[in-house]
């Protein structure tokens, strides 16, 4: 259905009404079917842990002999509640973002001590992988941020870098004063990199460059567009540098304090 208006002199008073309307129909139809895609989408992503669970829980009652074949149901029940949950607080975080009701405080954080708080969190899974995480913070480097929301922020970008560099690999996070004058956190690693078609699109919900990769590393297709919102609620922006064979770099940008 087009609602456009007709302009028929873009110059004259009534053709710049038009324009401006026809600007703003677009707009609201655009925010509408990314709306819909949306709604589309986390249905589907809700569905699939929900129909795994009841499959494995069907074919136990026909099939399941001795408590070994319980086991194993209940053991990847369990998995997919995880996988549940994971799907549901990521959803309600962005509705919260969305809706501007995520609680922020802005402080002076040390932004060494931030970033190597999370490595220490998440150093287990790059030994499991046999990566080398290492961390590079001159002392002294602050911002004026929210920490606790920073810090989700770095988390999901860390543990995104380990999940998708292959074993062996190696990660670095930084923290350091940009030359811009502001502050910031950030992780390389050298894994696959992301290609430019790809780039200006991760950030959306449920966008995965590799659908199956992600699911096999019980990805949910949620965590940068939880780690943009909250980095933006705690302060700051993320950005990314990113080329197929020359690893990625994501960097939370805060204002320095
Ligand atoms: P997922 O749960 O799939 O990891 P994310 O929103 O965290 O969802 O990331 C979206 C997609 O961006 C991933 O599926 C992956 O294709 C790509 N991606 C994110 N971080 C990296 C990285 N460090 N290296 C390569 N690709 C990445």
């Amino acid at each position: 259905l087009d609602d456009r208006l007709p302009v028929e002199d873009p110059r004259d008073e009534f053709g710049r009404l038009a324009s401006v309307f026809n600007d703003t129909l677009g707009r609201i139809q655009d925010a509408f079917e990314r709306q819909r895609r949306f709604t589309a989408d986390a249905s589907h992503e809700l569905r699939t842990p929900l129909t795994a669970m009841r499959s494995v829980g069907e074919v136990a009652l026909q099939r399941g002999h001795g408590a070994a074949d319980y086991r194993e149901v209940i053991g990847s029940m369990l998995e997919e509640a995880d996988r549940l949950t994971a799907l549901v607080e990521g959803l309600l975080t962005l509705a919260r973002a969305d809706s501007g009701r995520i609680p922020a405080t802005r402080e002076r954080v040390d932004l060494g001590a931030l970033a190597s708080g999370v490595v220490e969190h998440l150093r287990v899974l790059a030994e499991e992988k046999g990566q080398a995480l290492t961390l590079d913070c001159p002392a002294g480097v602050a911002a004026r941020c929210d920490p606790a929301l920073v810090r989700q922020a770095l988390v999901n970008l860390l543990d995104n870098a380990i999940k998708y560099t292959p074993a062996g690999g190696a990660i670095r996070v930084g923290a350091a004063l940009l030359p811009s004058g502001e502050a910031g956190l950030q992780v390389k690693d050298d894994g696959p990199g992301i290609a430019a078609a790809h780039l200006e699109r991760i950030f959306d919900r449920f966008y995965r460059v590799d659908p199956a990769r992600s699911k096999q590393e019980g990805g949910i297709g949620l965590g940068l567009a939880i780690a943009r919102s909250v980095a933006l609620a705690g302060g700051g922006r993320i950005e990314v540098e990113s080329a197929p064979g020359s690893g990625s770099l994501f960097r939370v940008v805060l204002p320095a304090a």
